[in-house]
């Protein structure tokens, strides 16, 4: 495996932007991987896992350690048990379940991530997330230098969060899914309905990272006071969380935009890189916004796209 020096970070991330990495390579297989940690850890380097960069923004110094792409991206389909390497994109899996005549995947078509980044991040949409149709997650503990088998109640999910996210260590290689047999007509039809309704109100093909910050959890507010003082808010009352996208747009702040970035005119809670935006354009804009939401509701919005430097 070559681990290259000062390696451009952009072009790996669906943003478009940040600095280098003083060190790259690309792990295709376990023994890529365990090298790749290896040589960070001789070296006393940091490391980061990039999966397809759809979920992160990278400081525009780059990142003085060692970026590791994951590249293992096999996938094998024996019945209702699919197990996808890390790399494996969520379109990929969701086309190949379909083909296998399985059901349950079709949701993620429209997440342009990996597996490893989904699971670390238990995307979801549309009312499904990874940790409802995970059997298991293979981790490699990279301070144990091990192999190790977690199981979706030890993976500790919640709302856009898992335990990987607080053991930067610990590295998703590969993840069982369980489905249920399906009618492939019938998934297509899903697939179709998904991608439609996403085309209508995202910014699908822009330089983004989906929603910049994570949807309010009811139980972070005083429900009955936020209520009183917003009452177009009781239409969420029966969701656990409130759409950050609709506490941004109740603020007129679609379209808003600090030099190379602005806000989505479609959809609130997309940052958009419209004119070769840096991360320092991205991090004034998230500022605004967190003081113009918390001085407006007195809450503190929290980021869901990963800061990596
Ligand atoms: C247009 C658009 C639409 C989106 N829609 C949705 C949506 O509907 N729902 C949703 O949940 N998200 C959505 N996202 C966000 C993003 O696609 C998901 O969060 C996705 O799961 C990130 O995967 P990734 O491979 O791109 O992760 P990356 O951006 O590469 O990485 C994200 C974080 O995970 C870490 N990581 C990556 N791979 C691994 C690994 N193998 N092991 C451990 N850590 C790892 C990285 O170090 C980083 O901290 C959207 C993004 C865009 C641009």
């Amino acid at each position: 495996m070559e681990i290259r020096e000062h390696v451009e970070l952009r072009p790996h991330t669906v943003f478009k932007i940040g600095g280098r990495a003083r060190y790259f390579c690309e792990a295709r297989t376990l023994e890529d991987l365990r090298d790749a940690v290896h040589f960070a850890r001789e070296k006393g380097l940091r490391f980061f896992l990039l999966g397809a960069g759809s979920n992160m923004l990278v400081s525009d110094r780059g990142f003085d350690g060692l970026a590791i792409k994951m590249g293992l991206a096999h996938c094998s389909i024996n019945g209702a048990r699919v197990e996808a390497d890390a790399g494996v994109s969520m379109a990929r899996l969701t086309a190949e379940t379909i083909r296998a005549g399985l059901a349950g995947f079709e949701w993620a078509i429209g997440i342009p991530g990996t597996i490893g980044g989904s699971v670390r991040g238990n995307a979801g949409c549309y009312g499904t997330e990874m940790k409802d149709v995970l059997h298991s997650v293979s981790v490699f503990d990279s301070e144990a230098d091990r192999i190790r088998i977690f199981s979706p109640r030890e993976c500790n999910f919640g709302y856009r969060d898992s335990i990987f996210k607080k053991r930067p260590s610990w590295i998703v290689v590969s993840a069982i899914v369980h489905l249920e047999p399906g009618d492939p007509a019938r998934s297509q039809k899903l697939v179709a309905e998904f991608s439609e309704r996403r085309s209508r109100t995202q910014d699908i093909g822009s330089r983004c990272a989906g929603c910049m910050f994570k949807n309010v959890p009811w139980g972070a507010v005083d429900k009955s006071s936020l209520t009183k003082k917003i009452p177009e808010l009781q239409k969420f009352s029966r969701d656990p969380v409130i759409p950050a996208a609709f506490l941004i747009d109740r603020l007129d702040l679609k379209g808003i935009k600090i030099r190379g970035v602005a806000i989505s005119t479609r959809h609130a809670n997309y940052f958009v890189n419209v004119d070769n935006s840096t991360a320092e354009d991205v991090m004034a804009l998230v500022s605004l916004v967190k003081d113009r939401v918390r001085r407006s509701y007195g809450i503190l919005l929290d980021e869901e796209v990963q800061f990596i430097a």
